[in-house]
């Protein structure tokens, strides 16, 4: 018998149907959140938050990761997604991945395999189970420094996110141009848009917040409507960058 099975991370991207998902959920912990760390790169197993990656490279004085210390995902979520900020995105820093494939083959991906780009990756197409991934080290800096670029991240993150912290994070991907997502809602007006417990966050348009109850019915209901009202008004088709489960497998 063939069960659906679906690899979680930290489940920070995904929307769960009100059904749940029937079949296999599975999620790398144990020796998968170990970090090894040499003179020039850095191995994190798939279930190692960026965070904590982010901390270790901290430690060892290594400049550019500095951006993962607010993503609350896996470095197997991120690498599925090329998680990023303005200030770099998991590509920046790839170098290779150990994957887990259909066949029970294991497999080395170079940067070029993984067909990096904005929010993308070609696990989104194999679904191969990334185990392992390697990035290098491309510039040292005084602790200091890195420590500060970190404390400003986190503060300017603290400023602009919502303070309703049940959120999915951005649910749109920033459209081609120059305006985020965020502007487009904001000009429709949709800021504190409600159904049932989902609402539009009145700090960032771009995220959805849980007001207690929230169904993910209620969430598809805002989503879908910001997505007609934003062409409609902007002729401009907003992508989601919020995974459904399982539609989206
Ligand atoms: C408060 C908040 C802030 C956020 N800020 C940002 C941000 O600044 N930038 C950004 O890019 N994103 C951001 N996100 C979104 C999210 O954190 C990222 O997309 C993150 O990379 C997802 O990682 P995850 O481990 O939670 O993955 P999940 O949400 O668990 O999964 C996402 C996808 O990755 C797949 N996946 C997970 N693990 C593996 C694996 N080992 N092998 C293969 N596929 C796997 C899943 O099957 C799924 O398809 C934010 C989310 C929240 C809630």
């Amino acid at each position: 018998m063939k069960i659906p099975w679906f690899i979680i991370g930290n489940g920070s991207n995904i929307l769960f149907s009100d059904d749940g998902f029937h079949g296999l959920v599975i999620k790398l912990v144990g020796n998968f959140m170990r970090v090894n760390i040499n003179n020039n790169s850095i191995i994190a197993g798939s279930g190692v938050l960026l965070p904590s990656l982010s901390r270790h490279c901290l430690a060892n004085c290594w400049s550019g990761f500095e951006f993962m210390c607010g993503i609350p995902g896996t470095i197997g979520g991120a690498v599925r997604m090329n998680a990023g900020t303005k200030q770099g995105e998991i590509k920046d820093h790839f170098v290779s991945a150990t994957v887990l494939t259909h066949d029970g083959a294991i497999k080395n991906l170079s940067k070029e395999d993984m067909q990096f780009s904005y929010r993308h990756s070609i696990l989104a197409k194999t679904r191969d189970i990334l185990l392992s991934a390697t990035f290098a080290k491309h510039k040292v800096a005084p602790k200091e420094d890195i420590q500060k670029t970190i404390k400003e991240i986190i503060a300017s993150r603290r400023q602009k996110q919502p303070r309703i912290k049940r959120n999915c994070g951005s649910v749109f991907k920033s459209p081609p141009g120059n305006k985020p997502a965020g502007w487009y809602i904001e000009q429709v007006g949709l800021k504190g848009f409600r159904v049932g417990d989902a609402m539009i966050s009145y700090e960032h348009a771009n995220w959805i917040v849980n007001l207690g109850n929230a169904k993910a019915y209620d969430v598809k209901s805002i989503i879908s409507y910001v997505e007609y009202i934003v062409l409609q008004k902007f002729n401009v088709c907003l992508e989601r960058e919020v995974l459904y489960i399982p539609e989206d497998l």
